[in-house]
């Protein structure tokens, strides 16, 4: 490329441009994964997606993007498309984002769940092992599930032991509930597909690494329900309170909102996506834990902290009764369950890649709750003024 700075990888090579296939292109992730891309490297991606609504903004070549040569959109489902083993082979690289994964799906949907994170991940993994071909497989910190610390008493002192509550890739076991508790057909579904691409990696040589998401937030994920999205549709917690919030209701508390979640800023966690990206020697083999063990809050903390900020770039008074209480069958139906804890252990991340997030939360809520008071505010005042029908 003419002019442009070679880039190094962490051992002082120079990275060789790679033809990314990138399925899910078109969601949340896949969105800044995208622009990471295009914005900052000279790789090439295959997007491969059943929308494109969230990167529009980079395919539209009649813009003249200085990268509008590197990316192209192929919308295709792959539960049932011939053309996903054709763009694999085409591929230096594939990063697999297709899922169903929204917690509200899994106890009300689970077997397109299961379908979803397991059964069409299949075909991605075999043309990957058959092919040759790297694989950056993305799962969820949900397969660990529980904490070994929450069988214990309220109180009890071995609580505050990190062995208790730290999730480590290698060590940490993974507890589920029941069957009937159906919230965890997906964290089972997801559990299967990372036993199947350790095994390929074992017994044919896969080149792999998986990636646990802890809570990664920030502009564009998910929908706000009736507006870019169905009216009944429950997204995540970080779309939900913003909904709420644009429409000055308050915000709902599963459960008392006991339970704790580190979030951590989708640019921050998209680096150590890059990371791995380009240097599959230091990342293949590898299970990663990404997310931010410092930005740890209750869910009733979130909503407090989101409110705050809301009211801040908004201009918005807050409400009175800021959040109400809603048990979980209420809101979810039958068999939702939770999780009590995330700490990601980060030894793996940093040993391999050197990678930390910076980004604190209340940073991270204020340029994202910014984008969502720009991004919906207007379309939410004119929806809610509509003239009621005759
Ligand atoms: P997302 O729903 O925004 O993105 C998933 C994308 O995959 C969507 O655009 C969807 O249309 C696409 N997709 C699904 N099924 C498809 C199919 N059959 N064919 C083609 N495309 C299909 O979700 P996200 O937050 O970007 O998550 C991406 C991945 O990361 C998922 O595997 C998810 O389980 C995992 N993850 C994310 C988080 C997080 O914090 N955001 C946490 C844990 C795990
Ligand atoms: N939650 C809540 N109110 C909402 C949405 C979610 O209290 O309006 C809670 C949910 O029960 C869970 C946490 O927020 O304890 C995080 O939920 P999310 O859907 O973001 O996904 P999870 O972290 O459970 O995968």
């Amino acid at each position: 490329a003419s002019g442009a700075a070679v880039r190094l990888d962490l051992d002082g090579r120079p990275i060789q441009p790679l033809t990314i296939c990138m399925i899910g292109a078109g969601g949340f992730i896949g969105s800044h994964l995208c622009e990471k891309l295009m914005f900052e490297t000279q790789h090439s991606v295959l997007a491969v997606d059943v929308y494109d609504d969230k990167i529009r903004h980079l395919l539209e070549p009649e813009n003249g993007h200085p990268w509008s040569s590197r990316i192209q959109f192929h919308r295709l489902n792959i539960k049932h498309d011939s053309r996903l083993e054709g763009l694999i082979k085409m591929s230096d690289l594939v990063i697999n984002l297709a899922a169903i994964c929204t917690p509200a799906d899994y106890n009300t949907r689970p077997l397109d769940t299961i379908y979803s994170n397991f059964i069409d991940a299949l075909p991605v993994v075999k043309y990957c092992s058959e092919s040759n071909k790297r694989l950056i497989h993305f799962s969820t910190c949900e397969v660990y599930g529980k904490t070994i610390g929450c069988f214990l008493p309220k109180d009890h002192p071995l609580k505050n032991e990190p062995e208790f509550y730290m999730l480590k890739e290698n060590e940490t076991p993974c507890i589920f509930g029941s069957i009937d508790k159906q919230r965890w057909s997906y964290a089972c579904a997801k559990q299967l597909i990372e036993r199947l691409i350790y095994a390929e990696g074992a017994e044919n040589g896969l080149q792999f690494s998986i990636v646990r998401p802890f809570n990664w937030i920030g502009p564009r994920m998910d929908f706000i329900p009736g507006i870019d999205g169905p009216s009944e549709g429950v997204p995540r917690v970080l779309a939900c309170f913003s909904n709420n919030l644009l429409r000055h209701e308050p915000l709902k508390l599963v459960d008392g909102g006991l339970s704790q979640r580190t979030f951590v800023y989708i640019k921050d966690a998209i680096e150590a996506v890059h990371l791995m990206i380009e240097n599959p020697e230091r990342a293949n083999g590898h299970i990663f834990n990404v997310g931010n063990p410092n930005n740890e809050v209750t869910v009733r903390q979130l909503a407090e902290m989101m409110t705050k900020i809301y009211t801040k770039v908004s201009g918005e008074p807050s409400l009175e009764v800021p959040t109400v209480d809603v048990t979980s069958q209420e809101f979810y139906g039958e068999g939702y369950d939770d999780s009590d804890k995330r700490i990601p252990d980060m030894t793996i991340i940093n040993e391999q890649l050197g990678w930390n997030p910076k980004t604190s939360l209340w940073d991270l809520l204020e340029s994202t709750l910014t984008y969502q008071h720009k991004t919906y505010a207007e379309a939410i005042k004119r929806a809610t003024a509509k003239p009621a029908a005759t």
